[in-house]
């Protein structure tokens, strides 16, 4: 079905009402200037400094509301998003989301998983088996790229006690650090799916004022991601070590190099891209560094 043309000049984007992304999702839109109001019955948020409106829905539901038009984009992981387009796919539509962007955190794994005990020799160990998911499109489309013919148990929660129970041979669930599944005698042997927070929005471009709001707050997000991860990387070191010194200074900007008054000494700084590792510092310091100092960057503007 084609999604009603619908008018508006304010953007609504969809986060999670609680669970794991709701508190980075608000954190993130919070970074991008974005304050806003709550409703009484804590469902919608009104965007006061930006014309930006949240809709606070549970996970499964954000990609069908922007596949309606009901919200233009959402924040969820990519898991979600594969399962609704795929789901979709399965009933003859079009896929009807992309990433815009990757979030870089809400990081796990869709993995399939088996007990403890049993030996893992490959897909094809699966043809017969039932095998209790809560992704059964995104599980359906690997074992038949695999031509393995298996059981799918849909199930919408508590997957992992699935064996124990009896409903299913084994498991293929969201993996983080894999505790769950220890704690249930499972064991993960394959990996379906990597997962992330991603902005999902439409396959295609926003229309109305609509687009230009979008533009400007993926701006601000795109500026606030990569500030997250930009240190300034600070040292001091002797004149005579300087070309050592920067030979080993991590990707990144151009060093400013400044002299230090009354001595034949410098001081240098970088921005750097990325987290500066200790490996890194025990370099330059073998290199005649001295007084390194790693700091984070709280706001830039070139
Ligand atoms: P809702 O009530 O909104 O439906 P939920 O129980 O489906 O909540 P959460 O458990 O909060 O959702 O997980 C939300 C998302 O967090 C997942 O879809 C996934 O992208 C991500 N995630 C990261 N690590 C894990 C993990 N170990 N287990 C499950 N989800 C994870
Ligand atoms: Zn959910």
């Amino acid at each position: 079905m084609t999604p009603p043309a619908i008018t508006r000049d304010r953007l609504r984007v969809a986060i999670q009402k609680s669970g794991r992304l709701a508190d980075p999702a608000r954190d993130l839109l919070a970074s991008c200037g974005l304050t806003w109001r709550e409703s009484r019955d804590k469902l919608f948020c009104y965007g006061e400094s930006l014309p930006v409106d949240l809709l606070l829905v549970r996970d499964d539901d954000i990609p069908g509301l922007i596949a309606d038009g009901v919200c233009d984009l959402g924040i969820v992981g990519r898991n979600v998003v594969v399962e609704y387009d795929l789901g979709r796919q399965a009933g003859g539509a079009p896929g009807a989301l992309e990433e815009w962007r990757q979030l870089g955190w809400g990081t796990c794994r869709l993995d399939i998983a088996i007990n403890d005990d049993e030996r893992w020799a490959g897909a094809e160990q699966l043809a017969g088996k039932r095998i209790a998911t809560s992704y059964p499109h995104t599980l359906g489309r690997w074992l038949s790229e695999r031509g393995v013919e298996a059981d799918i148990v849909t199930l919408s929660g508590s997957v992992e006690i699935a064996p124990r129970l009896g409903q299913a041979d084994l498991i293929c669930d969201l993996v983080s650090t894999g505790g769950t599944l220890a704690a249930n005698n499972l064991k993960p042997v394959e990996t379906l799916l990597h997962s992330e927070a991603v902005i999902a929005g439409p396959t295609h471009p926003l229309e109305d004022g609509r687009a230009d709001i979008a533009d400007m707050l993926l701006r601000r997000m795109d500026g606030a991601l990569r500030l997250k991860e930009t240190r300034l990387l600070m040292l001091r070191a002797g004149r005579d070590v300087l070309p050592e010194v920067l030979g080993k200074l991590p990707e990144g900007g151009e060093p400013t190099v400044l002299q230090v008054d009354g001595r034949d000494e410098v001081s240098v700084q970088v921005l750097c891209h990325n987290a500066v590792s200790w490996q890194r510092l025990e370099d330059l310091k073998r290199a005649g560094a001295h007084t390194l100092m790693v700091l984070p960057v709280e706001g830039m503007l070139p």
